[in-house]
């Protein structure tokens, strides 16, 4: 997996793409608010990328086994939407105990990092707080075993025990390799067992996202082609970063400031 290794450069233009994304990242996060639509949060990711001098990856990126490109800037998923939920397609207006999946990819100087949050629409009942506290508690405890010489499979047993069976864990869709391309390889399930999987060598800039049910870990995709949801309707929750690979302490590239 040493082609999966980034070079010295790239890793310090993947630091100030993680810093831009973050900023933006915040300010999407800080908009959310009862009656913001979800084409608004499309509308601000634009620009603040834009303002930049960077693009957004996903916009009319077309991701494996499907079969047009993504429409959108951010991925942003409502309620019983997991994740890639299109926010410019049939926009919904965000009411009071919603709960909101943002999720982009920016792209500076030709290298990607990727990061996502959920956020609470005013107030949230006490069991989607929960939802929310475990799932972000989940991505740290994933993070804390990225370090040269674990596995991915390290990383998966670690949040699958400290879930310990609260909430379900979504299976068919997981973490990844980020940095020249959307998605790279290693593929970083949620879920697994010590010891098995790809080898992390310092260098390897990889993707974890913990996605968690508040109900049954079983997933549909709506018709869209995009959005997947909850089989039984209930909330989901999202968190993501962006994290280097060293032979210590792993580097959160998406880290607020
Ligand atoms: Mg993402
Ligand atoms: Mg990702």
């Amino acid at each position: 997996m040493k082609h999966l290794v980034k070079s010295s450069e790239d890793i310090e233009i993947l630091k100030e793409c993680g810093k831009r994304l973050a900023s933006v990242r915040n300010a999407l996060a800080a908009s959310i608010k009862p009656g913001v639509s979800t084409q608004d949060i499309e509308d601000l990711a634009n620009k603040l990328i834009a303002e930049k001098g960077d693009t957004a990856s996903f916009k009319n990126y077309t991701p494996q086994g499907a079969n047009r490109p993504f429409p959108a800037a951010v991925c942003v998923s409502v309620n019983d939407e997991i994740v890639h939920g299109i926010p410019n397609e049939d926009p919904k207006i965000l009411a009071e105990g919603d709960i909101v999946g943002i999720d982009l990819g920016v792209t500076h100087k030709g290298l990607i990092t990727d990061s996502a949050v959920t956020v609470p629409v005013g107030k949230i009942s006490e069991e989607i707080q929960e939802l929310l506290a475990v799932t972000k508690k989940a991505l740290a405890v994933g993070i804390r075993e990225v370090r040269a010489g674990n596995k991915t499979g390290d990383i998966g047993a670690a949040i699958e025990e400290f879930v310990a069976g609260r909430f379900g864990i979504v299976e068919e869709l997981g973490g990844h390799g980020v940095g020249w391309h959307v998605h790279e390889e290693p593929t970083i399930p949620n879920f697994g067992t010590r010891g098995t999987g790809t080898e992390l060598l310092s260098g390897m800039v990889i993707a974890i996202e913990p996605m968690l049910n508040l109900g049954s870990k079983d997933i549909i995709l709506a018709d869209d082609g995009y959005t997947f949801k909850t089989k039984d309707g209930k909330q989901s929750a999202h968190f993501e970063h962006t994290v280097l690979v060293t032979e210590g302490d792993p580097e959160i590239l998406t880290q607020s400031s």
